[in-house]
This record gives structure tokens, sequence and C-alpha cells, in this order.
């Protein structure tokens, strides 16, 4: 069964249309890329799934799940977890207790149970203990863990963000562009671990992402997109041979 499936999307902003019937599937496992130039829709359909918008019609199914019958938070319980286009962290927090925000959706116990069964908490604090120092470990990021993320130069932020969202175990990520701002060497050590996150995880990853070398290298299927319509599906090599795409950016 197919892990998302999007079909006939729409959603305006007053007289904008920012996504025309917008359709497509990703298979669980892959990292599927969208690409197109700035003001194309990507955003949005991110939004759309992780239901900050409501669309004006369409469907949004995960795992036979209808997306749009559910609320935010919902989402993430469900296994979807994402980052932004703008990093979005608590700047005065360190990169440990950011992350432990990220395992919020996992954290069964509330005050009433912290206070008479003290032990189950320790045990459940072990337990996200041990998923942030794999995370942490995965990134590379150990020497940063209790560092305020306000003193991080902007490539270890964003790293900080992928590790966030992993922390909530997510069967699938939504990543809006992230090696946007990253020089060539962190965006090489993107690659590396976003095929990581793939492999040893198996999480289905879904990107916005300009940087075509970087899509070029990892990802499996990509949809280009222009004015919010899909111009062209296929591989990488596909879509980026297609006239309406070649057009599509020639007339950025
Ligand atoms: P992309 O991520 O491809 O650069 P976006 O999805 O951010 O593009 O935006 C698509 C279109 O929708 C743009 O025209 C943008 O101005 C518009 N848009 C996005 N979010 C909003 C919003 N909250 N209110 C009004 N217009 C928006
Ligand atoms: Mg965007």
């Amino acid at each position: 069964m197919s892990e998302l499936i999007v079909e006939n999307l729409n959603l305006s902003f007053g007289g904008i249309k920012a996504i025309n019937d917008v359709s497509f599937t990703v298979e669980a496992g892959d990292i599927y890329a969208i690409i197109g130039p700035n003001g194309a829709g990507k955003s949005t359909i991110f939004n759309a799934i992780s239901r900050i918008y409501t669309p004006d019609s369409g469907s949004i199914r995960y795992r036979g799940q209808e997306l749009l019958e559910r609320a935010a938070h919902q989402v993430v319980d469900l296994g979807i977890a994402r980052t932004f286009q703008n990093i979005e962290l608590f700047e005065k927090a360190t990169v440990l207790e950011n992350l432990l925000v990220g395992r919020s959706s996992k954290i069964r116990t509330n005050w009433i149970s912290e206070f008479f069964f003290t032990r189950n908490v320790r045990k459940e604090e072990r337990v996200h203990r041990r998923k942030t120092e794999e995370v942490l470990d995965l990134l590379n990021m150990q020497q940063y863990r209790y560092e305020r993320v306000s003193d991080l130069a902007y490539g270890a932020r964003k790293n900080v963000e992928l590790a966030r969202a992993l922390c909530a175990e997510p069967e699938i990520l939504l990543l809006d562009e992230p090696a946007s701002g990253l020089n060539p060497e962190e965006t090489t050590d993107m690659s590396f671990w976003l095929k990581d996150i793939k492999e040893e995880l198996g999480v289905t990853i879904v990107m916005v992402e300009h940087d075509m070398s970087l899509v070029g290298r990892i990802a499996d299927r990509c949809m280009a997109l222009a004015n919010g319509a899909v111009l062209a599906v296929g591989s990488v090599a596909e879509v980026q041979s297609d006239p309406h795409v070649q057009a599509a950016y020639l007339g950025q």
C-alpha cells in the first residue's frame, strides 16, 4: 500500500489559488522530492498535510486514513513529523531540551501518575533519554547537547530541527528545504544523514528542496510544481528534462 496519497488538492488564499488540483503518491521507504520556483505552493502542501491549513477540496490519505478529518496533533500521533522552511526552535533552550520537546507526542504520563507512580515516570524518562541519545548519535550532534540553540551556527540549528522531528519517531518526515542556507560540506553531510534516516530507520521522507544536486543524489522520485499545479512527476532525471519544468525555471 502507498504511504501517502494526495488527490485533487485545492487551496486558495483569498483570490490566489496556491494549490491547484494537485495529486501525488508517495511510496513507503522512498525519498520523495518536491521542487518548483518560489511561490509554487510547496510549503502550502506541507501545511495542508500537517493540518495547519485546511484545503478547499481534495483528499490526503495516510495508510488509508483521511488526514483532513484529523487535527494537527493527531497527524503527529499518526507518525508524521515535519520541519519548517524557517527554523522554528526554542532559541533560549538547550539542544537536549528542544529534542525532549520533540518527544512530547510520546509522553504518556500525566502529572497525577507522576505524583503517585514515580517508578513509571523514571522508566519513561529513561526511554525518552535513550531515544534522544540515539538521534544525537545518528546526526553526530553529541557535542552540542547542552548548548543553547541561540549560540549555534545556522547549519547546526538546521540539524537540531531535523533531530527534533526524528525524536517523534515518525514514519514520515516532511522536510521543508533541509539544505537551504547550508554550505556545500554541510549539504553533503545532510545528504548522508537523510540516506541513513531512510535506510537505517526506514523512515519515508518527503522533502521540498531547491538544491538540485542534493535532490539528484538522494531522491527516488520527484514532483515539479509551478503556480500551484503539477508540471511533472517521475525520476529526478525525467522531471529535470521535462520541457514544462525547464520553461518554468527559465521563466523565473
Ligand atoms: P513555496 O513554498 O513553493 O515557495 P508557498 O506554498 O509558500 O510557496 O506559497 C504558495 C502561494 O501561496 C504564494 O503565492 C504565497 O504567497 C501564498 N501563500 C502561502 N501562505 C499564505 C498565507 N498564509 N496567506 C496568504 N497567502 C499565502
Ligand atoms: Mg516554501
